[in-house]
This record gives structure tokens, C-alpha cells and sequence, in this order.
């Protein structure tokens, strides 16, 4: 123990030694206020903020006392409460300013706390900034696209978001090891799940074909899903959940952002759907299926795929299977106006732009009828379209587009956590749940684009970022 280290069970690599479930920063603040045993009462000093790694992931204790408190479930915001986390997972939910003995305490008196976001779709793995060109992944080894994610992931945490799907990636199981890098405290990210690789027919949505690069110069591992008739697909799936993917991702229908595809049009046929999907649901996970047309919408709804990716055509039958299934759309109804505005300035292909233009108010419109027909629509954003991070834009158009403030909010945590079936994990703040807790200044009902401004972002008890002061 002299070097400061140790070699207990419970430490991993050069961690400081610390006991278990308490990281360095709560050691260093008990010793300050002199809860440590021998010392003088002082002063308390803030919770330190977790930036470095490695750290223990999941650890922390502290009690938020918040201004104002949306739980995730309620319908409506409670005012003064303190939620209390213990050893990562929220302890308690208590009225008023609480400050249990022993642990350290966050005021958060002109803040509004929520839980920790969940964004639906995103693709961590891949840069926000590259989809002028794609080939870029040609050239990239998992190692190189690994610390382009870290980076996608930090940033994804800082604004908020405390929990990801990841719902596709170019260079297969970056996402996976991002995730675990992630839950080991090597990395510092949203939780994730994650789906591996793409599932998808041969230049569809999913496989990285360009034009103008030979199909021989294309390496693998940015084709791993690609796959044609249903035993092909099963195989492709049971591939996946070997390999440690949470859920798996089909390419329903055409893509916006590939080539050669027709977002209206199929690309993977029903059989080969439902060949992923009995694959999934044998082993107890679920399958978001990408489907911009009517008719791919529908053939992902009745082969039993769990959400149903941009949902940019859908017609009032896919409105009313989706209700009748209980399927959810995750719509992506912000990224339209990135494409159309930065997309064009930087020169994207023609081809996704125009597409791009065919989504993106039809894809807007169908939110709205949706969501007034009463079918659950989760938050998600397809972040990597946009740089990570600034993914709440999307709150501010979900409510001009008929969602109130609190069912946006609602979209992106504990809507958001059962269609991942996570639960009983994220997704609200209640006594059993993870310690994700995020904070903005002022009201986010009376106006959702604070939630832009995420100032205190804190999982697993662990703060990864407070205010200034
Ligand atoms: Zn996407």
C-alpha cells in the first residue's frame, strides 16, 4: 500500500486505493470535513468531478438536493428534494433539503434535476464531421475508430446523456468495446447497448459501398452483417449475440445516407426479417429495425421487430400496427435541418441531400400523427449525422411537433429505458435505479431548450460535471 495502490480484489491496474464502492474524491472530502475518524469538523467541500481514467465505475455516494425534481415517471415536477445516491445507485427520493451524515452533498437549489437522457440512436463509434466521406472507414483500424469513439462518447456524457443505444457501427464491434471499456471505467461514456454490425442485404443501407471504390478494396470489418435470404440473415444474427451485441440492428429499407438506396423502397424481404428476429427474441434481446418506407415499416412491425428506426413514411396502417404491436419509433426529427444547412455547405453527396429533403418534413408530419394516435415515440437522435453532443436538439422540434415538454422529456428517459428494456436500470430516479442525474438552471417545462445547457451531469454517483460555482 506504500506506493499509494493496491492489490486488493476490489482495485484494478493503477487505480488509487480507495475502498470499494467509494471512489478517491469522496476519500479526499470525508478526510476534509473530518468524518474520517481523529480529525477536525471543517467545512465541506464539493464532490470532485471524475475526468481522468481509470476509475471505479458506478461508485459513488452523494446527496443532490434539487430546486426542482423530474423524476422521469410523474407527470408533473416536485420542488424542493433530495435524491440520494449510495454506492452508485439512487438510495432515496426525499422531500426537502436533505444532507445524510457522511456523505457529500451537491446543492442544486436553483436547478432543475432529471435522470441521466437516453438517446435511442446514435452511433457513437462514428465522427460527426466525416459523412462528406465515407471511405474514411476504408482506411481506419478498429484501434484509430476506437479513440474517434471515446471521444463521440465523452462528449455524448458532458451534455447529458447518461445511457445509448448504439445502433450501428461501420468498423464492426467498436461499439462493444467502447461499451466495455465504458462499464470497466476505462473510458468515460454514456451506458450502452450496442449492436455489433449492421444486418443487411449486399449495398444496402448498411454496406459501406461507394462509388468509385472496387468492391475488392473493401475491407471486411465494414461489411461483417451483410447478408441475403433468411439463413444467411440467422446466421449473421447468431453471430452477433455471440459476440456480445445487447440487440441487433437490421436495415429494413433504403437508406438516406448511402448510396444507391431508396428510402421508400424495401431492401431486406419479411422472411428475412422475421429469420433476425426469432433469432434475437430466442435469446431474450430485441431488434431495431431502420425503415424510412411505408411498406418496410409495416414488414418490420408484423415480423416482430421491438422499435422501428426514422419511421420517416409511415402511413396510417404503420400508425396503427405500431399502436396494436406496441412498437416504438425512434424519429430522428432534427437532423434534416443539419443535413440541409452544414451537410450542403460542406459538400455531402448530392444524393443524400436530396433524400434528405424527400425525409425530412414527411418524416415530421407522421410524428405528429403518431404521436397523436397515441404510439410511443423515444427519443432518438442518429447522432454522428450531427457532432455528438449536441443531441437535445431534437427536444425543441418534438414539441413544436405536438409532444409537450414533459412527454419530450419522458421520450428520452423512462419512455426511452422500457422499449430498451432497461427499466428495472435508467431511465428514472427511483430508489434501485442507477445514479444518473442530470441538471439544467431554470425550467425545462416552461422551455425544453435548457435542456441545451445540461450544467451537472452525474452517473453512477459519480460526478462527471458540475457548475462552475
Ligand atoms: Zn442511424
Amino acid at each position: 500500500m506504500s506506493n499509494g495502490f493496491c492489490s486488493a480484489p476490489h482495485c484494478r491496474g493503477n487505480l488509487p486505493c480507495v475502498q470499494p464502492g467509494r471512489p478517491a474524491g469522496v476519500v479526499a472530502w470525508l478526510a476534509v470535513t473530518g468524518l474520517v475518524a481523529g480529525l477536525p469538523a471543517v467545512a465541506a467541500t464539493p464532490i470532485q468531478v471524475t475526468s481522468a481514467v481509470p476509475y471505479l465505475a458506478d461508485s459513488g455516494s452523494v446527496a443532490v438536493q434539487c430546486g426542482r425534481l423530474i423524476d422521469g415517471m410523474a407527470a408533473v415536477a416536485q420542488g424542493l428534494a433530495t435524491v440520494v445516491i449510495r454506492n452508485g445507485r439512487v438510495d432515496s427520493v426525499q422531500p426537502g433539503a436533505v444532507a445524510p451524515a457522511g456523505m457529500p452533498v451537491v446543492d442544486l437549489g436553483h436547478y432543475t434535476c432529471l435522470p441521466g437522457l437516453i438517446d435511442m440512436h446514435t452511433h457513437l463509434t462514428d465522427s460527426g464531421h466525416e459523412t462528406a466521406d465515407l471511405s474514411v472507414y476504408y482506411q481506419r483500424t478498429p484501434a484509430e475508430q476506437g479513440a474517434i469513439a471515446r471521444e463521440s462518447a465523452r462528449a455524448t456524457l458532458l451534455a447529458g446523456f447518461t445511457g445509448a443505444r448504439d445502433v450501428g457501427t461501420y468498423i464492426a464491434w467498436v461499439d462493444r468495446d467502447l461499451r466495455d471499456a465504458i462499464n470497466r471505467g476505462d473510458a468515460v461514456g454514456p451506458r450502452m447497448q450496442v449492436a455489433g454490425f449492421y444486418l443487411t442485404i449486399p449495398a444496402g443501407g448498411g454496406d459501406l459501398v461507394i462509388p468509385g471504390h472496387a468492391e475488392a478494396d473493401i475491407p471486411p470489418q465494414v461489411r461483417v452483417g451483410v447478408a441475403r435470404g433468411p439463413e444467411q440473415f440467422r446466421q449473421k444474427a447468431g453471430q452477433a449475440v455471440a459476440g456480445g451485441a445487447d440487440f441487433l440492428k437490421i436495415i429494413a429499407s433504403g437508406a438516406v445516407l448511402a448510396f444507391g438506396g431508396v428510402p421508400g423502397e424495401r431492401e431486406m424481404l419479411p422472411e428475412e426479417i422475421k429469420a433476425v428476429v426469432d433469432v434475437a427474441h430466442a435469446h431474450g434481446i430485441k431488434v431495431a429495425a431502420h425503415a424510412h418506407g411505408a411498406q418496410s415499416i409495416k414488414d418490420a412491425i408484423l415480423a416482430g421487430a421491438d422499435t422501428i428506426e426514422h419511421a420517416s413514411l409511415i402511413d396510417d396502417e404503420g400508425i396503427r400496427l405500431a399502436q396494436e404491436h406496441g412498437t416504438a419509433l425512434s424519429m430522428d426529427v432534427y437532423n434534416g435541418d443539419w443535413i440541409d444547412t452544414v451537410g450542403r455547405a460542406e459538400k455531402w453527396p448530392e444524393e443524400f441531400l436530396r433524400k434528405n429533403v424527400e425525409t425530412t418534413e414527411a418524416q415530421r408530419q407522421g410524428f405528429t400523427r403518431a404521436h397523436a394516435a397515441g404510439v410511443d415515440i423515444v427519443y432518438g437522435t442518429d447522432a454522428a449525422v450531427y457532432p455528438h453532443g449536441l443531441n437535445a436538439r431534437q427536444f425543441p422540434i418534438m414539441v413544436q411537433r405536438g409532444m409537450t415538454p414533459m412527454e419530450a422529456i419522458q421520450a428520452a428517459t423512462s419512455l426511452a429505458a422500457r422499449h430498451m428494456g432497461w427499466d428495472d436500470r435508467i431511465g428514472s430516479l427511483q430508489p434501485g435505479r442507477f445514479g444518473d442525474l442530470i441538471a439544467v438552471k431554470g425550467d425545462p417545462l416552461a422551455d425544453v431548450t435548457r435542456l441545451q445547457d445540461v450544467a451537472v451531469v452525474i452517473k453512477g454517483g459519480l460526478a462527471f460535471k458540475l457548475p462552475a460555482e
